[in-house]
């Protein structure tokens, strides 16, 4: 039920606030002076090199919340190459593993209806209990984490394999705040 509330509440903030929709180019540093672009700013701030970066939830309602991200300007997971993906999903998990070292974590990416900033970003947390849905697929690492498609998708360790769960738009609701 808190995570219905929730789902509730997000929805009512998100369709107030509307969706990410944005022509950024980073080679033309004003145009990523949109609110939606904020987290490209984020990536321009990162030394060349980096693949990929973690910052901190600025919400201090939500203090053990971190996001993912490229260091390239990617919108979506699709328009990454496989490697690049892998290497994505691959640094998310060490991260959520150095930040959660129970296990109890989870990474949630919110679907393109629902995310409102443009830069592709992964949301790092603490797993909540009761949350387990029917929806998922079971993967051994990485590089088989599955390309959503127009929809979400959160994961979570389960053993020494992971499930990723698929067909949501709002995800984050399954971390703790
Ligand atoms: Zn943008
Ligand atoms: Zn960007
Ligand atoms: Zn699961």
């Amino acid at each position: 039920m808190a995570r219905l509330g929730m789902l509730l509440a997000l929805s009512l903030a998100l369709s107030a606030r509307g969706v990410a929709i944005c022509a950024c180019d980073p080679s033309h540093p004003e145009t990523l002076a949109a609110r939606n672009c904020s987290l490209c700013r984020e990536a321009e701030k990162q030394p060349p090199g980096v693949h990929v970066f973690f910052l901190k939830d600025i919400n201090p309602a939500k203090p053990h919340r971190w996001l993912a991200l490229p260091r390239s300007h990617e919108h979506s997971l699709a328009a990454m190459s496989a490697e690049e993906r892998a290497i994505f999903w691959a640094a998310a998990i060490a991260k959520a593993r150095e930040l959660f070292p129970d296990g109890d974590w989870a990474l949630a990416l919110n679907g393109p209806q629902v995310v409102t900033q443009c830069h592709l970003h992964v949301h790092i947390g603490h797993l909540m209990e009761g949350v387990e849905t029917d929806n998922f697929v079971t993967v051994t690492k990485p590089e088989e984490i599955p390309v959503p498609k127009g929809e979400g998708l959160w994961i979570h360790p389960q053993g020494n394999l992971f499930h990723v769960h698929l067909g949501e738009q709002i995800t984050e609701t399954v971390l703790l705040r």
